[in-house]
């Protein structure tokens, strides 16, 4: 097998990963899936911001930049990462409220239809939302049961849509599995339906390429602070294709979002444009770090960007094979890299405990039931070295 260093050596984009604070150090980090470390430059920016423009241009900066910087950074995170063109995407709320506004959103629009679609693994807080939401408006969840080292197929959604589906929520990447889902085929399935299709984008935006206009997505929901680096906490986008973007109403009815936010009229009335689906004053801190993170996927170009985070998952499973399996570890992702994301899920019924371990000794993985340890391998910042580093030691914690 070729070393881990050969491979560094080849990587085109390894000179990526010295941006990273803390990447030259020995702590190995298989959790840049769920928080992104962060740039180098996003210090001094983050210093430069409050002593420049909050301390020098104080109230002034809303004008002048922050009021648009939801759309402004929406439209490059469209352009450098989604596939969108400008004028549908904008930075909100947290993934959760904006899941529950525009999950509300979508459901009001398909008026008469009494179910919403959703899979038995998707994320906690998708499923929560919108099992809330059937709650609040009398709606009926339909549940697609999915193998948990997969997910959701066409077959399955096939079986579950029909004229009473109003919405359909499945996310691109499973947080678990790492299954990628095929988003136009599913799109195709839910549209043939009637329905409308919400798209979480958590664990693909900013690893895997997606082309949200091409594919003829609905609606689309992700973070940021996961392969976008916008740090802990920063806040999550909307996608919502131009041609519903008028159509929908957002539930969340704050200032921000009407039509004229400084007339402070007698009533609401939302803006025309993406704008409506904000509701109260943006947060701008949280965005500046998402800048330089996009700068960084802009220059080495979100395809190479993929290429590197297959060539990392293909070498995780093999390392995975070599070493791991004789310990009686198997993998709890799909082995086809077109059909994952970029991470690897490894099950073993000690990996709980593995897992504290490996924390203990500097590794950082993430462990997820049942019995999984979750190899988050976020494509700029990781090395191969690092991934070879990392499972060795999962090698030495396991009985
Ligand atoms: C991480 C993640 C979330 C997180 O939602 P927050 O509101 O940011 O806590 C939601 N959905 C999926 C699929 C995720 O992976």
């Amino acid at each position: 097998m070729t070393t881990p260093d050969q491979l560094d050596r080849d990587d085109p984009l390894a000179a990526y990963r010295d941006r990273f604070v803390g990447a030259d150090g020995t702590l190995v980090y298989f959790d840049g899936n769920s928080l992104g470390r962060p740039l180098t430059v996003t210090g001094p920016r983050l210093a430069e911001f409050v002593d420049a423009e909050w301390g020098g241009r104080l109230i002034r900066g809303w004008d002048e930049r922050w009021f648009d910087l939801p759309r402004t950074l929406g439209d490059d995170l469209a352009r450098i990462a989604l596939g969108a063109a400008p004028g549908q995407t904008v930075i909100g709320d947290s993934t959760t409220v904006l899941l529950y506004k525009m999950m509300r959103a979508a459901v009001a629009a398909r008026p008469g239809r009494t179910e919403i679609v959703v899979d038995r693994d998707n994320f906690p807080t998708d499923r929560y939302i919108a099992a809330g939401i059937a709650e609040e408006c009398g709606l009926t969840l339909r549940w697609v049961d999915v193998d948990t080292t997969a997910g959701v197929t066409a077959e399955q959604l096939a079986e579950v849509v029909g004229p009473a589906t109003a919405l359909v929520v499945i996310s691109h990447v499973a947080y678990r599995s790492a299954w990628l889902a095929d988003v136009p085929e599913l799109t195709r399935i839910a549209h043939d339906a009637g329905a409308l299709v919400l798209w979480d984008l958590c664990h693909s935006a900013g690893s895997v390429p997606v082309s949200l206009d091409a594919w003829d997505v609905d609606i689309a929901v992700g973070c940021t602070y996961k392969y976008l680096n916008g740090g802990p906490g920063s806040p999550a986008f909307v996608y919502v294709a131009e041609r519903l973007v008028d159509e929908l109403t957002q539930p969340i009815r704050g200032w921000i979002g009407a039509d004229e936010p400084f007339l402070m009229g007698p009533a609401y009335a939302p803006a025309t444009g993406i704008r409506r689906f904000l509701s109260g004053t943006p947060p701008i801190i949280g965005m500046l770090a998402i800048q330089d993170m996009l700068e960084l996927i802009d220059d080495a170009g979100i395809e190479a960007v993929r290429a590197k985070s297959v060539a990392l998952t293909e070498y995780a499973v093999t390392v995975a094979d070599e070493l791991l399996s004789p310990a009686g570890v198997v993998l709890a992702s799909p082995p086809e890299p077109e059909r994952r994301g970029g991470h690897v899920t490894l099950n073993h019924p000690r990996m709980r405990e593995v897992t504290a371990l490996l924390w203990q000794r500097d590794v950082i993985p993430d462990y997820r039931d049942p019995h999984g340890l979750r190899i988050g391998l976020s494509p700029l910042s990781t090395s191969f070295a690092e991934v070879r580093r990392g499972l060795e030691a999962v090698r030495e914690a396991l009985p």
